[in-house]
């Protein structure tokens, strides 16, 4: 993979979750390549968080890119898509909200993006239900048609900002129900159609 972009405040119902604005658009962020984990991983615990938060998300494989690229065209650009899981220190990310600081010690941190295998896709994306289990309990139960910004709208978006290439990792955003994670924690994660992920939490490194 070459880099990942993520994309914060893409479901509605999670941005109010978080005290979002309705009427403000979803944007980017982005996380190391290394941060990147197989599934069936065991992840260190994060250091200096107390609240590390799960939110599991679509993740789109890209297989070519281009620079502002048209939302109608912008599915010729995918290889595939992934179940992943984007970690959050929600402790050092609120704390950098209120200074006005940026994210990255709470979003980019090392081990942060859990990824199951790349479906290889052609066509219009996946739009079924999107779920995930803490040690067995269900957290978060959505849908992927409830996307603020659709698969195509993201690619076209990002294009403008960034020249996009094949090997880019786009995480696209969290539905609702995201919350804390401990150390032992099994955590377990589905797509309809795309498949699985699952990872583990050691004690704290
Ligand atoms: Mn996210």
């Amino acid at each position: 993979m070459r880099r990942i972009l993520c994309v914060g405040r893409n479901y509605a119902a999670h941005r109010r979750e978080m005290g979002g604005d309705d009427r403000e658009p979803p944007f980017f962020f982005a996380k190391p390549a290394d941060a990147v984990r197989a599934a069936g991983s065991r992840l260190p615990f994060p250091s200096v968080t107390t609240n590390l938060h799960h939110e599991v998300e679509l993740v789109v494989a890209l297989g070519s890119g281009g620079v502002d690229i048209p939302a109608d065209e912008a599915l010729t650009r995918v290889f595939g898509y992934a179940v992943g899981v984007d970690l959050t220190r929600r402790d050092l990310q609120s704390a950098a909200k209120e200074k006005g600081q940026p994210w990255e010690s709470s979003k980019a941190f090392d081990a942060s993006a859990p990824m199951g295998p790349i479906r290889p896709w052609s066509g219009a994306p996946p739009q079924g239900r999107i779920a995930l289990r803490v040690n067995g309990a269900p957290r978060q139960d959505a849908y992927l048609s409830d996307m603020i910004w659709s698969v195509p709208d993201i690619i076209a978006q990002a294009s403008r900002l960034w020249a996009l290439e094949a090997g880019d990792l786009i995480f696209t955003g969290t539905p609702e129900g995201v919350g804390p994670l401990n150390p032992g924690d099994e955590v377990s994660c589905d797509i309809q159609s795309v498949g699985s992920l699952a990872f583990s939490l050691d004690s704290r490194s």
